[in-house]
């Protein structure tokens, strides 16, 4: 089990790429997605696409992400530019036993998620952005798996060279 934990959303500003972070964690095989502030649109945005594109992800707001990283059961990643190089970390990362959680941010993360979290790893050391950082760490940690992954949704895309081909399911 994969989850993503979103802190510091927050819904004027923060729409967009969180709800860009929630496509690319359900894209790149992350079960559940946590997100501290409370945001019902973000949550019918989310669950639109999973009825309609198939798979179980879910997408929870308004968490207390303390209690979220305190109880959680396994190895806890904290994406930030200020840690360990990803290249260094994600082997030993997924040896671990139990689920995984990453942690990404929007405005500046608390301290206390620094040693709150088992790893706190940098997709590099430049500031850029949570959806690339994640979509990055993902591809590495499950070694391009997550394309393997089949969603049986109402909309099926069928690759093709050129045009778009969908195959739709009631
Ligand atoms: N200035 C903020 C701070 O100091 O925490 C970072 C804001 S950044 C736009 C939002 C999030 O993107 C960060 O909290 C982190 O999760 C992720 N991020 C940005 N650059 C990263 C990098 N080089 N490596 C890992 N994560 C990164």
């Amino acid at each position: 089990m994969i989850a993503v934990l979103r802190l510091g959303h927050r819904i004027s500003r923060d729409k967009r790429v969180t709800t860009h972070v929630a496509l690319v964690s359900r894209a790149l095989g992350v079960d559940k997605m946590f997100v501290d502030k409370k945001d019902s649109k973000l949550e019918e945005t989310v669950h639109a696409v999973c009825e309609r594109f198939g798979g179980d992800f879910s997408i929870e707001t308004g968490v207390n992400w303390r209690h979220v990283i305190r109880n959680w059961r396994g190895v806890k990643v904290h994406l930030t530019m200020y840690g360990e190089p990803f290249e260094d970390a994600v082997e030993e990362i997924r040896e671990k036993d139990g689920d995984l959680l990453v942690v990404v941010g929007a405005e500046k993360v608390p301290s206390e998620v620094y040693q709150l979290s088992d790893y706190n790893v940098a997709v590099g050391n430049q500031p850029h952005s949570e959806i690339a950082a994640l979509a990055l760490f993902l591809d590495r940690y499950t070694m391009g798996k997550w394309q393997c992954k089949r969603f049986k949704g109402k909309i099926e895309v069928v690759p093709s060279k050129r045009g778009k081909k969908v195959v739709t399911r009631e």
